[in-house]
C-alpha cells in the first residue's frame, strides 16, 4: 500500500503491532490506520469499503479477531447487532474503558472516549459467585445531533 510509507502516525502503528508482539502486515497496518483515521467504530462491511479492494474479508476478520485479543482494539455491538470495531485511546489502551453511544434513529456508534467506565461499577454490579467477568459495556441510547437537527 503506497500510502503507507515513513509518514509519522504509520511509524507508531508499527511500534503498536510490535509492543504487542504482531508481526507487521499490509491488511494489519490498513486495518490500524483506517480505525485510528475514522475515531468511531466502523463494522466490516464499512472498514471493507475504506480498504484496498483486493483484501480478503477472512484475513480482516482474524486481523480484528486478534487485535481484540491484544486490546489494541474493543468491539461494540450497534443496534443491527453487528459487532463495530474501533480503537480506544492507544497511550492507555490496557486499562481505559468507555462508554459508547448509539444513536437510535440512524444506528451510528459512537466512542465517548471522556466517559470511561470506573473500575468501582463492577463492584456494585457484580453477577456473583462463580461468574467470570471479561469487561463492562455501557452503552447510552438516544439522538446523535445530526439526526436531532432533522427532527
Ligand atoms: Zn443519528
Ligand atoms: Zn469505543
Amino acid at each position: 500500500m503506497a500510502n503507507v510509507t515513513a509518514s509519522p502516525s504509520s511509524r507508531s502503528l508499527q511500534d503498536l503491532l510490535k509492543a504487542a508482539g504482531l508481526k507487521r502486515t499490509p491488511v494489519r497496518i490498513g486495518v490500524l490506520e483506517v480505525l485510528v483515521a475514522e475515531q468511531e467504530p466502523l463494522d466490516v462491511a464499512e472498514l471493507m469499503r475504506r480498504l484496498p479492494s483486493f483484501t480478503e474479508p477472512v484475513t480482516v476478520y482474524r486481523t480484528l479477531n486478534t487485535f481484540v485479543a491484544k486490546k489494541l482494539v474493543h468491539r461494540v455491538r450497534g443496534e443491527d447487532r453487528s459487532w463495530r470495531y474501533a480503537v480506544g485511546d492507544l497511550t492507555h489502551s490496557q486499562e481505559h474503558q468507555h462508554a459508547h453511544f448509539v444513536c437510535d434513529h440512524c444506528g451510528k456508534v459512537e466512542c465517548i472516549q471522556d466517559a470511561e467506565i470506573p473500575s468501582k461499577l463492577l463492584d456494585k454490579i457484580n453477577p456473583g459467585p462463580g461468574y467470570t467477568v471479561s469487561h463492562p459495556e455501557v452503552v447510552i441510547h438516544g439522538t446523535c445531533p445530526r439526526c436531532h437537527d432533522r427532527t
